[in-house]
């Protein structure tokens, strides 16, 4: 099937590089060095690339795989089930109920302890007598978000012990607040001391329970792994320079500044589509809802068949640009629902329809995840996060060519 009978009418599809994902993890095992574990962050589907293509990628590359819900550690055992692959430590960093509890124990999937939830959740675990559930505790060094204060750490101890052999606690985390948004992390330095003090009082309380020390930490997300070595404790969790996206551009100035090694990170993801039509359209005239835009010339528009339902941010009307034949191509007017229009007047070629591309390489020209969000005034986080889930992904080995690729065949 040609691509223009594949995808006229869909919201594109995303291509996700497994030479990407797994140049990051190179790139993090020689920053990190061999004795720290990397743990690699895939909740909310895998920042939009997708847990089922990204997963096969980085699974036999990492030693603990981050999830939020119960339901994706649970996606992840039963990856590993059918494929009769080693299980990997999978954490679940958010917040379950007992009956997801009781389940995940069974699975052998460690969880956060962050909030007072837990004091029933341990009570239920020793009542059930299953295998023991591997925990960690989360102290609230200063993001205000999970986590316990260190007041509360006695008492939190206390209901984990009442548990018995139902609960181990293996493992101590913070998240910090404040090292993407600055270059000097006096913050950061503070929450890192906070945070030892806790763990100091908890491996205190373990013993005295006769319960094994010490404990097993981790403070760092992307950012801290990169900047702020102190931080790297027994194991860092990288999130977002996994898919090959700089936490912040304060991060990249600080890492020059400290003059580490340079890290080069490779964006993982493409986000393409086929236009639904292409057309001329006379001088003077307006495109898109709002008249906002009026054609000066006579203009070549390609009508793509993506818009705000399918993740594109609608703050970015009339700044954004995308890539036709290897050619930025601005945004014309409002993005809408499910179209956005694109001058296509001075791109090579006069076919009838053209592979647009969105996020991602044409040739030359690149559009960054960083540049739509610029454009869209937020961060490479949320856009790549908030690409559709009905966009289909594809795990390639290297990112398509799109003047030689049409886009992956219906059932992808
Ligand atoms: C999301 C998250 C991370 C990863 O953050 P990045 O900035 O994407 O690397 C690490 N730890 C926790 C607790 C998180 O919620």
């Amino acid at each position: 099937m040609s691509g223009a009978e594949r995808s006229g009418g869909s919201s594109g599809w995303v291509e996700v590089s497994a030479d990407a994902l797994q140049a990051n993890i190179a790139a993090f095992r020689e920053t990190i060095g061999q004795e720290v574990a990397l743990g690699v962050v895939l909740k909310a589907d895998a920042y939009g690339h997708g847990l089922d293509q990204v997963l096969p990628a980085v699974h036999p590359l990492v030693d603990v795989l981050h999830v939020v819900t119960a339901r994706d550690a649970a996606r992840v055992r039963g990856w590993e089930a059918a494929r009769g692959a080693a299980r990997r430590r999978v954490l679940v960093l958010g917040v379950v109920d007992a009956d997801e509890a009781v389940a995940l124990a069974a699975a052998g999937v460690e969880v956060v302890v962050g909030d007072r939830s837990w004091r029933s959740i341990a009570a239920r675990l020793a009542e059930v007598g299953g295998p023991t559930l591997a925990v960690h505790l989360h102290l609230d060094s200063g993001l205000g978000r999970e986590g316990f204060l260190g007041e509360e750490l006695d008492e939190v101890l206390g209901w984990l012990h009442a548990a018995g052999g139902a609960i181990a606690v293996v493992g101590a985390l913070t998240h910090f607040a404040d090292v993407e948004d600055v270059t000097e992390h006096a913050y950061a330095s503070r929450q890192l001391e906070v945070f030892h003090a806790g763990v100091a009082r908890l491996e205190r309380g373990l013993a005295a329970l006769g319960r094994p020390v010490p404990l097993e930490t981790h403070t760092a997300a992307s950012a801290a792994a990169l900047v702020l070595p102190g931080s790297r404790c027994q194991q860092v969790r990288v999130g977002i320079a996994l898919y090959g996206l700089w936490p912040s551009r304060e991060t990249r100035l600080s890492l020059r500044v400290l003059g580490g090694p340079a890290v080069s990170l490779q964006p993982v993801l493409a986000w393409r589509c086929r236009s639904q039509a292409v057309r001329w359209i006379p001088a003077g005239s307006f495109v898109g809802y709002g008249c906002t835009h009026r054609c000066e010339r006579a203009t070549r528009v390609a009508v793509l068949p993506v818009g705000y339902f399918d993740g594109y941010p609608r703050l970015a009307s009339h700044r954004a640009h995308v890539l036709v034949g290897g050619h930025r191509c601005p945004v014309l007017g409002r993005v809408m629902m499910n179209h956005l229009i694109v001058d296509v007047t001075d791109a090579p070629g006069d076919e009838e329809q053209v592979t647009a591309t969105l996020i991602g390489r044409d040739g030359e020209e690149v559009v960054t995840a960083d540049q739509l969000a610029g454009w869209a005034q937020t961060i490479s986080y949320e856009i790549v996060a908030r690409i559709g889930g009905h966009v289909p992904r594809q795990l390639v080995e290297t990112a398509h060519d799109p003047q030689k690729f049409a886009g992956p065949a219906e059932s992808g």
